[in-house]
This record gives C-alpha cells, structure tokens and sequence, in this order.
C-alpha cells in the first residue's frame, strides 16, 4: 500500500500490462499511417511517460511536439478560455497524432480539437493511454485507446493526486476506506433526524441532513437559502444541482471523517448516482441504505405535532404534507429499487419509543461489513 498526502493507494495495473497497451498501441497506429511521417503532440504534463515509453516502441519516423495546455480568465461566457502552449512547429497539412495520459470527461480534448481545428491539418487522432468510458461526456471520436477504466481515482505512470505520484511505474488506486456511510431513508417525518442524532453518537459519524443545511442557509438569507425558500416553502424538492452541489460541499467540510449519515439525501435517482460518484472518487461508498417505516396517517401526526414546535411552514398545513409525500412517492421512493439491486437497502419498523428504535437500527449496522464490526 502506497501514501500520497493524506490518502492511501493498492497496486491496480502492474507496469508489464501497460507496458503491453503501449506496445500494440504503437504497432496499431504505425499500421494506421504506412506512408506517413506523423507528429505527435504529447500533452503535458501526464502523458511524459505514456510517450516516453510509446515513441521508443514506435517503429518508424515521426516528429514530436510537446503541448501543455493552460487556461486564463476570458470574457468568454464560459469564464475559461484555454489554449496551448509549447507547440512551434508549423503543422499545416500534417497528420497530428495527440497522445494523452487519460481522458475521461472529453473537456481537454474539445479543446484539443478547438486548436487545431483552425491550424489546417491533414487530419487529427487521438491515442490515449488510459479512456473513463463512463465518464465521457464528447462526442469525438477517442481513435486509439490503450485500456479503459472505471470510474475510480487512480495514479502512477504520469498521474497525480495533488502534485505526487507521477513517477510510479504502474497504477495505483484509491483504496476504498473502511468506514460506515449510512444513507437514513423514509418519508418525511419518519424519524431521521431524531435518529441520526443517536447514531451519530454511538459511532463517531458527521450527520448531514441536507434540510437542516437548507434551513440554516434560509435563515441567513443566503443566495442558497433564497433558492431554496421557493421550493420548500411549497413542499417540492430543491433541484438536483443545486442540492448535490451542497452536499458535496458539506462532505468536502469533513475530510477526516470515520463516515457519514446522509439523512434526507438522496431523494432522487441523479442524487444517488452523484452520492455514489462522489463518494467513489474519495475512495469511499454507501455502506448501507436503512428506511424507517410507517404509516402515512402516523406520521401526518408526526409532522403536525412538530410544527407546532419548531414553526416550520411545511410542517403545519396538512395539504403541504400530503405534497411532500406525493413528491416522496414519484421521486424517493424507486430508490428502494435502486439500493436493494445493490444489496444495501434495510428497512426497520419506523413506530415505538427512540430507544427502540435506535435499537433495530444498530442490529442492522452492527451486521455490516464495515469497520464497526471489526
Ligand atoms: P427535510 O428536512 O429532509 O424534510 O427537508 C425539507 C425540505 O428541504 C424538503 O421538502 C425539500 O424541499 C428540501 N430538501 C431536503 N433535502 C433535499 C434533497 N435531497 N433534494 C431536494 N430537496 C431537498
């Protein structure tokens, strides 16, 4: 196991099978371009030992460039406009070939394609070491592609985590974090909150609830809060974006965390998707997924009774509610599905004291696999 910064890395891709994809990489673009004296860009800085390694298997003539690309502050509405630097040649009616370390989300390479797109080449391809098929959001062709992976953090051969890593002769991988992450579930007024504050205790995890991070910001008038006001106020889900914006925030605030009660979050299928990648991209995931069950009358009574005491609106007019249930219904509720295709979802009875129901829910982690348990 390898340490970079605060996080630890397992060996993932041993250096002779990259070293494999780089040879026939180089025997399938030489075949590609018979007559040809190609140039190569390498894209810095993590393409220096995919290209390094890949050149000398290139059996060939070829020229090489080096290319990093760097952005500045535009008046462009995007904000950010990038460009590359380092690239001298005179490539007019040349055949590019750009070699790059990994592409995953396609955004350098649209760039990529921006630049030379006005720079009359003969035609352009793209080789790259390492493709994230899923998250690849261009729809340019990726010509050559030496190994795919999966949607995980990884370093090694040219890739970095904050500045270390890039001399590492093979891949390395995030190595998933023994923690319990739990994701509270159930209609509103099913008792998450009340419960996550015991729980939380007994084992040492950051509660978010993503409606009490609402109402903090409603009542400090916040932009966030304004936002917010308008949804809550008529009993509907805050959109996606913005919610999954601030819950990434709120697990960015707690690095050091031994894991986390998401209670209220997600609530729709895209929320738990981003819960998953983000958690993935932190090494971590969602240990489990427990629902506390009950009836829609009890908890209506719930709902009412916590009104009166709290003053929240939502919680006072029994119309509101029923909305907030209907909402529940379409939106939350084929989560269910969706956590018990991945064998997480538990479920509790929602109905008797604190204390017992505290209970059932600690015989439901203490069977997890996770840290607590050994
Ligand atoms: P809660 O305190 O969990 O009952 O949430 C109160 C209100 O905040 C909800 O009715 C929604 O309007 C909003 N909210 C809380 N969590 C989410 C979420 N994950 N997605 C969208 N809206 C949310």
């Amino acid at each position: 196991m390898l340490r970079l910064h605060d996080k630890y890395f397992e060996p993932f891709i041993s250096a002779t099978d990259i070293d494999r994809s780089v040879e026939r990489l180089a025997r399938q673009i030489s075949s590609d371009f018979p007559g040809e004296v190609p140039i190569f860009v390498v894209v810095l800085n993590g393409a220096f030992m995919f290209a390094s390694d890949f050149l000398k298997k290139y059996p060939r003539n070829c020229k090489i460039s080096f290319v990093k690309l760097a952005s500045y502050q535009g008046t462009s509405s995007s904000g950010q406009v990038k460009h590359l630097i380092g690239l001298e040649e005179n490539v007019e009616g040349q055949t590019v070939i750009v070699l790059e370390d990994v592409i995953d989300t396609g955004n350098t390479l649209v760039e990529i394609h921006r630049i030379f797109s006005g720079m009359n080449v003969k035609k352009i391809r793209v080789a790259t070491l390492f493709y994230k098929p899923e998250a690849y959001k261009q729809s340019f062709p990726v010509d050559y592609v030496g190994m795919k992976l999966p949607e995980r953090f990884v370093v090694g051969y040219g890739l970095d985590y904050d500045g270390l890593g890039r001399n590492l002769p093979e891949i390395y991988q995030l190595k998933e974090r023994n923690m319990i992450n739990l994701v509270l579930f159930g209609k509103p007024g099913a008792g998450k909150g009340t419960q996550a504050v015991f729980l939380k205790e007994k084992y040492n995890l950051v509660h978010i609830s993503t409606g009490d991070v609402f109402r903090y910001n409603i009542k400090g008038e916040t932009e966030l809060g304004k936002l917010a006001k308008q949804y809550i106020d008529r009993g509907e889900l805050v959109p996606d974006e913005v919610t999954i914006n601030m819950l990434q925030a709120e697990v960015d605030k707690n690095q050091g965390a031994e894991g986390f009660i998401f209670d209220g979050f997600p609530r729709t299928t895209a929320q738990a998707d981003a819960l998953d990648q983000l958690l993935k991209a932190k090494g971590m995931s969602v240990s489990a997924t427990i629902a506390l069950e009950a009836d829609d009358e009890v908890l209506i009574g719930r709902l009412l009774e916590r009104g009166k005491l709290s003053g929240r609106s939502d919680d006072q007019d029994e119309s509101k509610i029923r909305f907030r249930f209907e909402e529940y219904n379409q939106k939350t509720a084929p989560l269910i599905d969706y956590y018990k295709k991945r064998g997480k979802f538990f479920s509790v009875n929602g109905i008797g004291s604190i204390e017992e129901i505290t209970t059932r829910l600690s015989e439901v982690i203490e069977k997890l696999d996770t840290a607590v348990n050994k």
